[in-house]
């Protein structure tokens, strides 16, 4: 799978991106980011990509030529259009399910604004969709371009080491993960759960679905509404609510 980034920043995700998990999977070919620096594309010889914007008000604007010949550079010898998102606080809010969609694109393109943002006309131009790492405003596209790459990375076969890594974690089925222990047994005083060590896979696999359950119904009770229960898991719940 191809990412390509139209940043003012390219070292800024390179530097984050460059790491462990990511940066194996790039280094195996199993993904390829490549961050095309925006100002490389000015044509002024002071390499200004931004202006005052018509509105008026604080701020400055990014310029559409550079961002589109950024993005033509990318493009344009294509046969396809890549996926071109732009990163802004005025899009649809991440979340998993955006993230397993993603992960099935062949090729996209990021587009980080700065500033105050980017000229309309070059949105309306190249732009498919809009995503917002939630609702706030950050200063910049990179921080939400990093988090939809590693997000959307870790979903591609051989990136992880094996596919229930991540199918067993926080928000994939639509539950909060089990709480996990590792090495000691016991850590100052406390011991983990004992079923852990019992050998019994069933077992486990219950305490595991159970433990979701409570993890959901005690942090985040408004998944519970969306995910996929059945009558065990309901039954489970309702003795849970009864008995607190
Ligand atoms: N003036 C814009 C508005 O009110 O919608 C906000 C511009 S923001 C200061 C600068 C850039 O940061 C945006 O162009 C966008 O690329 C990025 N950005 C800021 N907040 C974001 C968020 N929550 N999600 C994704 N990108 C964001």
């Amino acid at each position: 799978m191809r990412f390509d980034v139209l940043t003012l920043f390219p070292d800024m995700l390179e530097s984050v991106l460059g790491d462990s998990i990511i940066g194996r999977a790039r280094e195996n070919g199993i993904i390829e980011l490549n961050f095309i620096d925006i100002r490389d594309y000015t044509k002024n010889k002071h390499r200004k990509v931004d202006d005052y914007p018509y509105s008026g008000g604080g701020g400055m604007l990014m310029n559409p030529q550079p961002v589109y010949d950024a993005y033509m550079s990318v493009a344009g010898g294509l046969d396809y259009k890549p996926l071109t998102i732009y990163m802004s606080p005025q899009g649809k809010v991440f979340n998993q399910g955006i993230a397993k969609e993603l992960s099935n694109e062949k090729h996209i393109v990021l587009l980080c604004g700065h500033y105050e943002g980017i000229d309309q006309r070059v949105l309306d131009e190249i732009v498919d969709m809009e995503i917002s790492i939630g609702d706030f405003v950050l200063t910049g596209g990179e921080i939400p371009a990093m988090a939809v790459i590693d997000t959307v990375s870790r979903l591609i076969p051989g990136v992880l080491a094996t596919e229930s890594s991540y199918e067993n974690e926080s928000h994939y089925s639509g539950l909060l993960e089990y709480p996990q222990y590792t090495r000691p047994q016991i850590w100052m005083g406390k011991e983990i759960p004992e079923v852990l060590i019992s050998g019994h896979h069933a077992n486990i696999e219950k305490w595991k679905r159970e433990q979701s359950l409570i993890n959901t119904l005690n942090k985040r009770p408004d998944m519970l509404e969306k995910a996929e229960l059945t009558k065990t898991d309901r039954d489970f719940l309702e003795r849970i609510k009864r008995s607190e």
